[in-house]
């Protein structure tokens, strides 16, 4: 097994349990590792720092343990468990209206590069890194430990985030399907409303489980009032208004597949008063009539992926929550998010408030919102609050 040695004085963040090695911090490789090869991590001095999946790029290494040289064959049992008990502590196992939540969110359960969301009985794992790619039949192995006969099936959804450049054959598909399970999509339920994930065709690993918490504060908000939700993809936030009574809803996406997934949960819920609108929602809001909807959602994809487009995400922030706060009708209320990693929420309330100084209505903050409880972030790697989100109330 390869040898990472660091430079003097670099083992600090490791010692904090900090989960990536730079490349920048390395002195020395003994051995030639592979990527996606677990490699053991030593100080300048000689001292153990524990072992990860070794990778070429920024990030080089990707930790597993602090204090292991080598990973034990219980390793992904005993993680993956780990992190399986807190979704259980979280009361989110066995909870008869929420059945789909996330297993695993990298960093924050202490396994950088995997992601596992679970839908009813369906893992939709995908790997960012080659070693967690290479390691997806043990990962799938504990899977089947960890929920017995439960389990349906695990599917690999890895071919648009692993390292293509790593040589690894990133074609997605299941890696364990049970004898009963002949599905490629599922109603779940979430707070008691049923939504259809198809985990083959859709975004990410089909359905922003992220958002749990904030729809269900829509759904606190909607009763009477007139719903305009902004880049909806399956219609997450208009199906918690429509049940929470609001009078209309309308939803638009620039994507007619995330719109045809709208229409089949609306009939889902069964309630009228709902209008899908494939269109571009900046465009969208530009031609709005003003003071024609009273509760807007604002959930954009990320518009900075990295550091270099910093600069230009925070003026579509500011521009797109301008339109927004200009169009709202008086006493309406905005949820305005980003999910940009690099734009922290400092940078984004920045943007909003220079939203709300361009467009010279007053706005008050009612709350700030994050990622739900099961995308938790790690204390040592506080890079892993994404998920950014103010509750504006225009007067
Ligand atoms: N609010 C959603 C998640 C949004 S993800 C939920 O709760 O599930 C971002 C969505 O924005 C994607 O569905 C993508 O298709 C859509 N999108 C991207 N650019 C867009 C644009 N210019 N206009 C409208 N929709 C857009």
């Amino acid at each position: 097994m390869s040898k990472i040695i660091l430079k003097k004085s670099r083992a600090d963040s490791l010692l904090r349990f900090h989960p990536w090695v730079f490349s920048g911090a390395i002195a020395n490789i003994v051995g030639n590792p592979a990527e996606g090869d677990v490699v053991s991590v030593w100080s300048s001095e000689g001292q153990l720092l524990g072992c990860g999946h070794f990778q070429i790029g920024s990030i080089a290494v990707r930790m597993l343990s602090f204090d292991m040289e080598y990973l034990p064959d219980d390793f992904w049992l005993c993680a993956i468990g780990a992190a399986y008990r807190a979704r259980k502590a979280m009361s989110l196992v066995d909870n008869p209206s929420t059945n789909c939540y996330r297993l695993v969110h990298g960093e924050g359960d202490n396994l950088p590069g995997l992601i596992i969301d679970f839908y009813d009985g369906v893992c939709v794992m995908q790997a960012h890194s080659a070693g967690m790619f290479r390691a997806k039949k043990q990962i799938s192995k504990a899977l089947q430990e960890i929920y017995g006969p439960s389990l349906k099936a695990v599917y690999d959804k890895s071919s648009g985030t692993a390292p293509f450049k790593a040589g690894l054959e990133l074609i997605d598909g299941y890696i364990y399907k049970s004898d009963a399970f002949a599905g490629r999509e599922q109603i779940v339920l979430e707070n008691g409303h049923k939504f259809l994930v198809n985990w083959e065709e859709g975004q990410k690993t089909g359905f922003f489980l992220d958002q749990r918490d904030n729809r269900a504060l829509v759904g606190s908000y909607a009763k009477g009032r007139r719903v305009l939700n902004l880049f909806c993809y399956t219609g997450g936030f208009s199906i918690y208004a429509l049940e929470g009574g609001a009078l209309s809803v309308d939803s638009v996406d620039s994507s007619a597949k995330a719109m045809s997934l709208v229409d089949r949960n609306v009939a889902l819920c069964g309630k009228a008063g709902h209008t899908s609108f494939t269109a571009d929602a900046i465009e969208f809001l530009g031609k709005c009539e003003p003071g024609k909807y009273d509760l807007m959602i604002v959930d954009p994809p990320a518009f900075a992926k990295h550091r270099g487009a910093l600069k230009n995400a925070l003026r579509a922030y500011q521009r797109l929550n301008a339109a927004a706060i200009a169009k709202v009708a008086s006493g309406g209320v905005i949820f305005t998010f980003s999910c940009s990693q690099v734009v922290d929420k400092e940078m984004f309330a920045q943007a909003v408030l220079g939203a709300a100084i361009q467009v010279g209505r007053r706005v008050r903050i009612m709350g700030r919102l994050t990622q739900g409880c099961d995308h938790s972030v790690n204390i040592f790697h506080p890079e892993g609050e994404y998920l950014k989100g103010l509750l504006l109330y225009v007067e």
